[in-house]
């Protein structure tokens, strides 16, 4: 008997009792021609400023699903230096890689370095380096000439961060026009840990750069997010060719990227809906005997718990207008009024972000049997 409204449009968390057990991981999946990689390219060990020994950064990411990490110490700010002594500045890298198990591990770590200037610089990271002593310069255009010289991926570090700029806004200097008009900067944090910059991301759309989001981590990552509570450290999703780490400095540099911070996800259209729509699927339609519904069962492939706001015409039976639809899930909705055999589901989705203040559409065609 289905005669309950509530049972008849049910949302059905088929996980729901796994949705807080599940796996920490973090999981998206593929899009058409790429591969979907969990990428941190901002992390940081006793080397710099860290509190912990990079074998510690090495297990974390391996426990996050995280498929390349940077290491990226600071390379001028050196508060442990005398307690550990290390004129070297890759040797955090070389443990770090060496921990996960080296060139063939599943873990891919690449090196990377911190340079750490105030503005008009700020603080930058060059990552996928193959010497960061070659960035040790008393002028900061020295550094950035040494990490081009090594093709190096170069981004913006938490731009809005009020360290740099008392009233935490974003302001590209001069300096840093004539640095992305050399291809000498490639990317910003739109996402640092928590903390998110809307102006950063205006600034990536007007100046073509790679968004992205780093977690910045210092301390360990379980104290910073509530992973057991399904928190997520904060990464940059990078949709590459081949899973490795030439492909994803490819990716980065032709900023196929989405930062994944807090539940939302910041991109551009062209790399985000195809993310949306290889994440959330029409699982099945069908219609019943015993109503006149059409009933449709959505999936969701990855760990975004989706918040989408009907924009079409349609009335959703028994819903108020806004559907979630929680991790590796299905929900199922009535659509009461529908004739039509052929027609499309309109979402916003208001856990992604294209925009400042901007939410990307979501089409989903539906064909009645
Ligand atoms: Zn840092």
């Amino acid at each position: 008997m289905r005669s309950a409204p509530a049972l008849v449009v049910s949302v059905v968390l088929a996980l729901a009792g796994a949705v807080a057990a599940h796996d920490r991981a973090i999981e998206f999946p593929d899009v058409p021609g790429y591969r979907t990689l969990v990428v941190d390219l901002h992390i940081h060990s006793v080397f710099s400023d860290g509190s912990v020994w990079p074998d510690i950064r090495v297990e974390e990411s391996q426990r996050d699903g995280v498929d390349l990490m940077a290491v990226t110490e600071h390379l001028e700010y050196q508060p442990h230096k005398h307690d550990i002594p290390h004129p070297d500045r890759n040797r955090s890298f070389e443990l770090a890689h060496k921990h996960a198990g080296g060139d063939k591990a599943e873990l891919i770590v690449v090196n990377g370095a911190e340079i750490t200037r105030s503005m008009p610089e700020g603080h930058v990271n060059a990552v996928f380096l193959s010497d960061a002593n070659a960035l040790l310069a008393d002028d900061a255009e020295a550094a950035y000439t040494a990490a081009k010289a090594q093709n190096a991926f170069v981004f913006w570090n938490h731009p809005s961060w009020t360290g740099q700029r008392k009233d935490g806004v974003a302001v590209l200097s001069d300096t840093q026009r004539s640095l992305i008009e050399r291809d000498m900067l490639h990317g910003i944090e739109v996402a640092n840990g928590a903390m998110y910059s809307q102006d950063a991301l205006q600034m990536a759309l007007d100046h073509d750069l790679a968004i992205l989001g780093t977690s910045d981590i210092h301390g360990l990552i379980d104290w910073d997010y509530d992973v057991h509570a399904g928190e997520h450290r904060t990464v940059t999703l990078v949709f590459a060719a081949e899973r490795s780490a030439d492909s994803a400095r490819e990716a980065l540099h032709a900023n196929r990227t989405v930062a994944w911070m807090n539940n939302t996800l910041i991109g551009r259209d062209d790399v985000l809906l195809p993310l949306l729509e290889a994440s959330l699927q029409v699982a099945s339609v069908n219609t019943r005997d015993n109503d006149e519904l059409v009933h449709v069962t959505l999936v969701n492939h990855s760990d975004a718990s989706f918040e989408l706001a009907n924009r079409g015409d349609h009335n959703f039976y028994g819903q108020a207008g806004l559907i979630r639809v929680p991790p590796h899930s299905e929900v199922k909705l009535g659509l009461a009024g529908e004739t039509r055999k052929e027609f499309a589901l309109e979402f916003e989705v208001l856990n992604a972000v294209n925009a400042p203040g901007k939410h990307p559409r979501l089409s989903l065609e539906i064909e009645v049997p």
